[in-house]
Parts: structure tokens; sequence; C-alpha cells
């Protein structure tokens, strides 16, 4: 069988791409190239395509046919929030132009079980504890509002076909399953701590006023290894159940605050992480952590990394490079 993973040149699709792969599943690596690396996914076939463009159904349906797809993982978007605000047409093009045209292509070719990338940003704000599912998604920037239409459509889509499908939502994705496949996109808080200390710079930590216990914000930090194995289970779930549409969160289920992340990453190095407070960031939520119960009891997938893991593999990733 073949699995067509789109985005897999990135840095959370190369670790999907080559799970599969060690189980045994054929990849077809499909990405436009503009933000992955070609070194990610030397061994799979590529098909390079901007998924946003009129030729891309037909493109993919030659190529499902072509590699005897049964199974798509989208992954392919844009995904920095603060350009989607900048740019809002960019984004509602790539996320959901993109993912229709990858559902049309997949029902003209008969191909009926999708994974979807989706995102804790869906839920904006919400002023819980732990975010189930059933919270109701209230996105306050243009990203998360791709991620959620990204999530009407592709339940849409199952109404009006045989298509199956699971949408994870990301929390805080970090650390790396080999160091060939780290993220090196500095955008995200552990690797700009890692970035900030090779410089000998201070890092920035946005608002120390939050109502939390240290008054950083805290989140929810899943391992991309672990992140990647609950696309696994989704697929294999896809196989045995027959509900049309699921939406799960993928994250640890434990929350960690800034200045956590910072502790733990100073003991991964073995040196201090120094920072500097500086004034809260616009639209962060003071406290984003995910309710686990549901992927826990019906994938049967849970995080089996912490917060030092993934500290520990970041930083044997930056030092291998
Ligand atoms: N953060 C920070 N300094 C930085 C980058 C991020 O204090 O240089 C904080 C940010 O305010 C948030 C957390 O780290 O509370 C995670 O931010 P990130 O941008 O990695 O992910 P987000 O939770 O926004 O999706």
């Amino acid at each position: 069988m073949t699995v067509a993973v789109t985005g897999a040149a990135g840095y959370i699709g190369s670790h999907v791409a080559h799970l599969l792969a060690e189980a045994g599943i054929h990849v077809l690596a499909v990405d436009d190239m503009s933000a992955g690396l070609g070194s990610r996914i030397e061994q799979f076939p590529l098909v390079e395509i901007d998924l946003a463009r009129d030729e891309a159904p037909g493109v993919l349906r030659a190529a499902f046919a072509q590699h005897q797809v049964r199974a798509v993982v989208h992954l392919a978007a844009r995904k920095a929030v603060g350009e989607s605000v900048e740019q809002p047409m960019r984004y509602y093009s790539q996320n959901v132009t993109g993912l229709a045209n990858v559902l049309t292509a997949m029902q003209q070719s008969g191909v009926d079980r999708f994974v979807f990338s989706s995102s804790a940003a869906t839920y904006g704000m919400p002023d819980v504890d732990l975010v189930s599912e059933d919270q109701r998604c209230e996105p306050i920037n243009p990203y998360g509002e791709t991620k959620l239409v990204g999530e009407w459509l592709v339940r849409a889509a199952t109404r009006s076909s045989d298509l199956r499908a699971v949408s994870l939502r990301y929390f805080n994705v970090a650390g790396t399953g080999r160091p060939e496949l780290a993220d090196t996109v500095v955008a995200n808080l552990v690797p700009i701590l890692l970035q900030r200390a090779a410089e000998g710079v201070p890092a920035a930590v946005f608002g120390d006023d939050y109502p939390t216990p240290d008054g950083t914000c805290v989140r929810d930090y899943v391992h991309v290894a672990d992140l990647a194995e609950a696309h696994v289970r989704a697929l294999t779930y896809l196989e045995r159940d027959d509900r049309p549409h699921d939406v799960f969160n993928v994250g640890s289920g434990t929350g960690a605050s800034v200045m956590d992340v910072v502790e733990a990453l100073s003991r991964a190095l073995g040196q201090e992480v120094a920072t500097v407070v500086e004034p809260r960031r616009a639209g962060d939520p003071p406290r984003l952590v995910a309710s686990v119960e549901r992927i826990s009891s019906v994938l049967g997938w849970h995080a089996t990394r912490d917060l030092d893991e993934i500290c520990r593999s970041a930083v044997e990733a930056a030092r291998a490079r």
C-alpha cells in the first residue's frame, strides 16, 4: 500500500513519512519545496507541486494512479500565525484551496482515507484547564481560521462521498526523532531558545504576569516522534473503523510554562539559557493544554516522550548540524 504524504519535506511531514516507511508502507511525497528540504525525502518519489494551483487535482490524480495510493496524510500548509495576519488571502488559498484540490483528486481517484493536519490554533483563547475536542472553536487569527475551515471542509467531504477522515489538532510540536529531520525554521520557542543560547544573547520571554504558576504562558509540548506515531494510529483506525470523521487533540496532556521549557533546555545543554522578560505577545492564550482522553481511548495513543526528552533531542540535532 502507498500513502501520499503532502508536506513530506517539512519538519513534521518528514517524521511522518519516515515512520510510515519504517512500518513497511510505501510513501509518495508531495511538496512544493518552498520550505521543505530535499535531503529529508531523498528515499521517496516526489511530486513537486503547489497544491493551490488549478492543475493540482489532475497532477495528483495521475500520481495516485501511478503509485497506487490508498490514503493521504495532508500536512502541506502555511503555518506562520503573524504572516497569516498580514497575508490572509495567501493563507486561505494555500491552506483551504490546497486542501480542496487534494480532496477533489482523492474523490476522482477513489482514494477514501484521509488524515488532516489541524491545529490547537482552532480553539483560540479557551479559558479552561484542559481543552477537549468539544470545546467551542473560536480561532483568533487567519491561520487558525484556515485550519477550522479545513476541518469543516473535510467533514463536508465525508458527508458527500465515501471518504473517511481524521483531523489531528496538534499542540506545540518540538524535538526531533532523528537529527537529519530537525526543525530548521527558527519560529517556535524551542528553536528560538536554542539559537539565542548559541549566539550568547538572552532569549525573550513574552510576559511574566499571566495568571499561571510562574507568570509565563503554559503550553502543551508534544514530541514530533510521538506526533508522527499518532498519524500511523489514525491511518490504522481508518482501516478498521467506519465513522466518517473524527477530531483528536494531539498533545501530552500536561502543561509546561515558558520558564519550564527554558529550564529543561538549560539541563539538556548543560548551561543556563539566559532570558529577558519582554511585553506580552498579542493573541497569546495564558494556557493551552490538551485533554488527551479521546485520542487515548479511541486511538490508543499517548505521548511517551517528556519535555526533557524533547529538549535533549533538539540539542542533539543542533549539535549534529
Ligand atoms: N515565546 C516566548 N519567546 C519567544 C517565542 C515564544 O516567550 O521568543 C512563548 C510564547 O509567548 C508562547 C510559547 O512561548 O507562550 C510558545 O510559543 P510558540 O510561538 O512556540 O507557539 P504557540 O504556542 O504560539 O503556537
